[in-house]
């Protein structure tokens, strides 16, 4: 270094470093120059598209895809006249795991997108579709003020050519990587760690399946995988090898449909899905241009009274249905095609059977398909997708999937026994209520009606029930569930409502229910219409669509020559027949919403009464369960099955009658219709008390639950494996049982029922709060204040006890009322009078002692 050093002083080094310099940049730029001649040369030659696809496969259609032949990479044509026009977006899951949220036939979204030159670069930007500006209007000049459009890519062109107008790009990040959508769920950080959770996307291994291209829309169908070296949570059987999980995606370029579709807009009083638009130019109160989801349908005779339309709307029968099912779609295709007819509509719906030969796929959009699955751990049990143009709320296709399980005798999270089959009306609101449930069109119809149905198979096989009744049952119960789910892909959202369309007596009389229909739609849930007395068995399931769908369908598909008849057809909204409210409405869980007509699981306009003969038909039941039960070489496992689906039914009614105390009837018919309905009722104080005092006597009773005791000496799951490690497999009865009361508990103790039941004294509500509390008190004490307390009412008072020391002291204090908080003081004091000398047997002094304790110590932490 020294040497260097004074090199560098004397100028020696100094001089052979500038020279060094000198021929470097010398060098340089001779090379620079070289470079750019080249340069210059390529300029002239650039490489032209049919070099740069001369090794590609080309799928001819929308947009001109070519997939390289060797590597596979993909490349896209676009055209000139392409350029800043609007197309669709969609994408659907063709197949998945339950595990990660993504399913066979799951629909995700379909969007507005346009294609973009700048400069060298070709941009896809998602368009905003929840706004309208009256392009009369001057505010209509800034009408992207704060919305955000959304440029999803980027992509450089790589060759054009100018004379046909054509720019090819480079496609496999469009397609191959999440750009066009997000496939992976999103999780929420503290849950990543212990719950299922996807890898990251793999580059490698993610790979293009399909690709198909027609004039009007280009698909490309992808494996996505994704991948993780290691794994805490390995998911469930369906899921081979965590480390390595694929879901398939097919998107879907749709060219803009060109056509005289006229939009409908939707009315609060009828049930369509929706695309919701906000008219920006508008002062109303309610600037709402939201669209109705329905198909394009036009008469071919526009003069006739009947016409088949230009274009029926066609299903296939996917070729995975079994033969002995397909007779019964079709009756159910039929059956709307009545409706249809009924406004001038011949054959609007057409079914025909996929050949085993077809060589499309049900993942193409050209193709309405009806399927059938049978996948693990299945969400739903039927499903009915479709997706719109976002523009209109035009239908441009639509999928039913049925899941096979729907049919089986296998029974939802049949491992805790304590919770089994209780789920699907949910034991816990989420949030608190507080976060908004949102159904779109997902629908949990299969899992509920299957529960029902197995319910009602085994009601036959203990009460008395020939094999006609039986099969009777399964086809009613088919019909309905294509029904239902084919009334979705109409736009048609759900009406759990119409099961209130007829009395008790009506529900059972053929004559009545094989004309107008079991219930006022095929859109709702009712429970599975089974007669008490067997003389009077009516029918089990719906099976032809109902007043409501009838109007629903005149209202979205009729063509109406003037408004006014439009606006006369939503004036029968006030006709009981008609009567609507969809899951938004509907009380399934404790504390939601507030009309105890809108409900799952319930049946006829005397909902309480329907369900307390639910209640003696399955203590029924209970009586014969063990006889009827018991297969020769067979195990226990389908008896314990039919004791939890006994006391899931048991469950349901209890729901269905605690929904009426504190409940208000909504009416949504608007100023000027006919009617004597206000918009809020508060429920008739009789009606009140009959709901608590079933409550008391079927639910919170000290034999409300009972069964014969050797019953429960075989509720005895199948051993299988391991399976039951962990878990000891001994029946939990009384944890059951307490489940049911508590659920029901949650609610009439929700601080949304209690506060409803405290608001609608000022507009006629006669069943105050106090005499609400009084009686609940009572309920659960009065029977053995003075004698001894039997085990499921231990647990049943300690429980409540709990849950008014809870509502005192517990994390949603301030979300009661202060008149609440002191009608659950009082309570406690009572009970505290009550319980103050212990008498009884030594258990009951125990518990009584217990009561006192509790509420000792909570009384002295109220604040
Ligand atoms: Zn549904």
């Amino acid at each position: 270094m020294k040497h260097f050093l004074e090199g560098l002083r004397s100028g020696k080094l100094y001089r052979y470093f500038a020279l060094t310099i000198l021929v470097s940049v010398f060098t340089a730029n001779t090379l620079q120059a070289q470079k750019q001649n080249q340069k210059g040369k390529n300029k002239e030659k650039p490489p032209t598209i049919e070099e740069l696809v001369a090794s590609s496969k080309k799928f001819d259609g929308l947009f001109e895809i070519y997939q390289d032949t060797v590597t596979g990479k993909l490349q896209m044509l676009i055209s000139e006249n392409q350029l800043n026009k609007e197309f669709i977006y969609f994408n659907q899951v063709t197949n998945g795991v339950v595990d990660a949220a993504t399913f066979r036939g799951a629909y995700k979204e379909a969007k507005v997108f346009k294609i973009i030159k700048y400069f060298d670069q070709i941009q896809f930007e998602f368009q905003n579709t929840s706004f309208f500006h009256d392009p009369n209007h001057p505010l209509s000049k800034s009408s992207d003020a704060n919305i955000s459009n959304s440029i999803t890519e980027s992509q450089k062109i790589v060759a054009f050519d100018k004379n046909r107008g054509q720019y090819l790009i480079k496609a496999d990040h469009l397609f191959l990587e999440e750009t066009l959508s997000q496939v992976k769920p999103a999780k929420l950080p503290f849950l990543q760690f212990f719950s299922f959770s996807l890898g990251t996307l793999d580059k490698k291994k993610t790979k293009v399946s399909t690709i198909r291209s027609y004039p009007k829309n280009t698909d490309v169908e992808v494996e996505y995988v994704y991948s993780k070296s290691s794994v805490l949570n390995p998911g469930s059987k369906a899921i081979t090898d965590a480390r390595n999980v694929s879901i398939h995606i097919w998107h879907s370029f749709i060219a803009m449909p060109e056509n005289d579709y006229q939009p409908r807009y939707d009315d609060p009083r009828i049930g369509y899905f929706t695309t919701q638009i906000n008219d920006m130019t508008s002062v109303s109160a309610t600037p709402y241009r939201d669209l109705i989801h329905r198909w394009h349908l036009q008469k071919k005779d526009p003069n006739a009274r009947v016409s088949e339309p230009v274009k029926p709307i066609t299903w296939w029968i996917e070729n995975s249905t079994p033969q002995n099912i397909r007779p019964t779609i079709k009756k159910a295709f039929e059956k709307w095609n009545q409706v249809f007819a009924s406004i001038g509509y011949k054959n609007a719906l057409v079914v025909k059977e996929q050949p085993d030969s077809a060589s499309w796929e049900a993942g193409d959009i050209e193709y309405n398909v009806i399927r059938w699955v049978s996948s693990p751990n299945p969400r739903f049990s039927g499903y009915g997708p479709s997706f719109v143009n976002p523009r209109t709320g035009q239908i441009l296709g639509a999928d039913i999937t049925l899941e096979y399980a729907s049919l089986s005798q296998q029974l939802n999270g049949e491992k805790v026994f304590e919770k089994a089959g209780l789920e699907w009306i949910g034991q816990e609101t989420p949030m608190q209520g507080e976060e908004s449930y949102t159904h779109a069109d997902h629908c949990a119809f299969g899992a509920f009606a299957r529960a029902q149905n197995q319910f009602g198979l085994m009601a036959l096989k203990t009460v008395g029930g020939s094999e006609l009744d039986n099969n009777k049952m399964i086809e009613e119960y088919l019909y309905f569930l294509v029904l239902h789910e084919l009334g979705h892909t109409l736009g048609l959202n759900h009406n759990m409502m119409a099961s209130q369309f007829h009395n008790l007596t009506d529900i059972n009389n053929p004559k009545v229910t094989e004309t107008l229909g079991l219930v006022g739609s095929v859109m709702d849930y009712p429970a599975i219409n089974f007669s008490l007395d067997r003389t009077k068995q009516g029918q089990y399931w719906p099976t032809r669509p109902g007043p409501y769908d009838q109007w629903a369908i005149t209202f979205g598909y009729q063509d109406f020559e003037h408004d006014q008849d439009l606006e006369n057809l939503l004036l029968r909204s006030t006709d009981s027949a008609l009567a609507f409210g969809n899951d938004a409405d509907d009380m399934r869980w404790p504390g939601k919403a507030i009309d105890p007509r809108v409900n799952v699981g319930d049946m006829s306009n005397d909902a309480i009464n329907y369900a307390v003969e639910r209640m003696k038909l399955t203590r029924e039941v209970a009586e014969e369960l063990l006889a009827k039960y018991q297969v020769e070489g067979k195990s226990f496992h389908e008896l314990r099955n039919a004791y939890l689906l006994l006391t899931a039914q048991q469950h349901n009614a209890a729901h269905v009658i605690s929904r009426y105390i504190g409940g208000v009837y909504v009416d949504r018919s608007f100023v000027g219709q006919e009617t004597e309905k206000m918009p809020f009722t508060p429920v008739e104080k009789e009606k009140q008390k009959l709901a608590m005092e079933s409550l008391a006597t079927y639910v919170f009773a000290d034999d409300a639950f009972l069964v014969p005791n050797e019953l429960y000496n075989h509720l005895q799951k199948q051993r299988r494996g391991y399976d039951h490690f962990g878990y000891p497999e001994d029946p939990k009865i009384h944890q059951r049982i307490l489940a049911i009361q508590e659920s029901v508990l949650k609610h009439l103790l929700h601080y949304h029922t209690l506060q409803r039941i405290s608001d609608s004294e000022l507009y006629g509500n006669d069943y105050a709060l106090p005499t609400f509390m009084e009686d609940l008190n009572q309920a659960i004490f009065s029977d053995d204040i003075k004698k001894d307390v039997n085990s499921f009412r231990q647990n049943l008072q300690l429980t409540y006890t709990r849950q008014l020391i809870e509502l005192l002291t517990g994390k949603y204090k301030d979300k009661f009322s202060p008149r609440s908080r002191s009608m659950a003081i009082s309570n406690l004091w009572q009970i505290k009078n009550w319980v103050h000398v212990p008498q009884g047997n030594l258990e009951t002094i125990a518990h009584k002692r217990h009561l006192k304790i509790l509420i000792d110590n909570a009384l002295d932490q109220i604040d």
